[in-house]
């Protein structure tokens, strides 16, 4: 099909994620992807710095993951996992089981982020039931959260960003706690946990469990706090029979500079939820992971099951492809790797500091984040970083990278150059404009 016909097709037909049937938003139709490299139709190549979001680690089209697919295909690439189980299933549960922060070791599959989170809160809703406390049915959480779009994920992500006024009358009532105001790397003081320790004295015995990404923020607004706030979130959880669940679904897999961001604070939770770069950016999948002790008493409760079960649970395709991700991640030198990428966008980044259109700029991992002054004009700054020759889809006032852990010095170079030239060029003309 060639470019005009697929563009034009797509923009009557189909929608992509929160748009409009009516948009005028730039649309790139995508040939292939290779390593770092996107190739549109129209033979255009970016350099990708936002590993589709978070979840492509190793790069696109990795030959390693390529061969894992093709050899499960030749198998089966499906079938279903009620009474049955399989080497990709039980494989990727090994390699888990291996890496998960300690305790972490029953693991439920699920379909996406935002099942996971479901899952997740499911699982919290059942245990606190089954310990006779069927009072506690509300969820805790921090504000400028993200936890996905399914009715429930939604009730736990940022009021305002989620726009709650929308879905008002149908969508559950959470406790909302403000943003940690430490940020990641600043001396720790209690005054940041008090929100937290009052609701609990106030409200504890309603709350099934507090429900946090892990030191980074990601879609709420990408924004980095004390992993302190962890371990004193989890004292008060304890004292107050609260359960403890961390969205690792953005931050798992290294991206923060550990394996995952709960290992900042040195904790682990009581239900983890992981998905994004578990297959390595390949296909959707999640998982969700509770402690022996957690899973037991939910399935001691009335229904003695863990009540879901999707078509598509742990997909052997995926699993498979998962496990070799993992694989190929512990087989790297994925530490030093993220060191050397922190290192450079913090070099490479740093100078927007000083625009007066920039408010602050904050590298953790492999993840840099420019937060602007105002709302960006994505219909007039994506095609300029397209121009430049990067893949940087920015949103609100945040324009961030985190491009695939195996960016090369001069790619990532070539990235934050194209960066800081189509920012220059968008806010030069915003000026001349004023
Ligand atoms: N939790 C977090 C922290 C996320 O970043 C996301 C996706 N952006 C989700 C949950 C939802 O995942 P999915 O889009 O796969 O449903």
């Amino acid at each position: 099909m060639d470019e005009q016909s697929l563009l034009a097709f797509d923009t009557q037909h189909i929608w992509h994620p929160y748009s409009s049937v009516s948009s005028d938003m730039p649309l790139y139709a995508v040939e292939r992807a290779d390593g770092v490299m996107i190739t549109l139709k129209d033979g255009r190549r970016l350099i990708d710095g936002m590993s589709s979001w978070w979840a492509a680690l190793h790069g696109y089209n990795h030959p390693r993951l390529n061969a894992a697919a093709q050899n499960q295909l030749a198998k089966m690439s499906h079938i279903m996992f009620g009474g049955f189980t399989h080497e990709p299933a039980v494989e990727l549960a090994q390699l888990l089981v291996q890496i998960l922060p300690n305790g972490l070791d029953k693991i439920f599959f699920a379909d996406s982020g935002s099942v996971a989170v479901e899952v997740a809160m499911k699982m919290a809703i059942q245990y606190q039931h089954a310990k006779g406390e069927a009072q506690r049915q509300k969820f805790a959480t921090i504000r400028s959260g993200y936890h996905g779009d399914t009715w429930n994920a939604m009730s736990v992500c940022d009021p305002t960003t989620g726009m709650h006024h929308l879905f008002h009358h149908s969508l559950p009532v959470q406790y909302f706690l403000p943003q940690p105001n430490i940020p990641f790397n600043e001396s720790w003081n209690d005054y940041a946990i008090e929100p937290l320790a009052d609701l609990l004295e106030r409200k504890g015995n309603e709350i099934a469990a507090l429900i946090l990404e892990p030191v980074v923020q990601g879609a709420g607004g990408m924004y980095f706090y004390s992993p302190t706030y962890l371990v004193k979130a989890q004292a008060l959880c304890k004292q107050y029979g609260v359960l403890l669940i961390f969205d690792e679904i953005a931050t798992g897999f290294g991206r923060t500079g550990k394996l995952f961001a709960a290992e900042h604070a040195g904790i682990s939770p009581d239900i983890m939820c992981i998905g994004k770069a578990l297959t390595g950016g390949y296909l959707t999948l999640s998982a969700t992971i509770t402690s022996t002790e957690i899973a037991q008493i939910i399935c001691s409760g009335e229904a003695k099951c863990f009540m879901h079960g999707p078509t598509f649970m742990a997909n052997p395709l995926a699993c498979a492809i998962a496990a070799e991700s993992i694989r190929l991640l512990l087989e790297s030198t994925w530490q030093q790797n993220i060191q050397r990428i922190e290192h450079s966008l913090k070099q490479q980044l740093s100078p927007l500091s000083e625009k007066d259109y920039v408010k602050e700029v904050r590298v953790l991992g492999a993840i840099g984040v420019v937060e602007m002054k105002s709302v960006v004009n994505m219909k007039t700054l994506v095609p300029r970083f397209v121009e430049q020759g990067v893949w940087i889809r920015p949103f609100g006032k945040l324009v961030y990278v985190m491009p695939p852990f195996v960016i090369k010095d001069d790619e990532l170079q070539k990235l934050t150059k194209g960066m800081i030239l189509a920012l220059t060029q968008e806010y030069l003309h915003h000026n001349e404009r004023l």
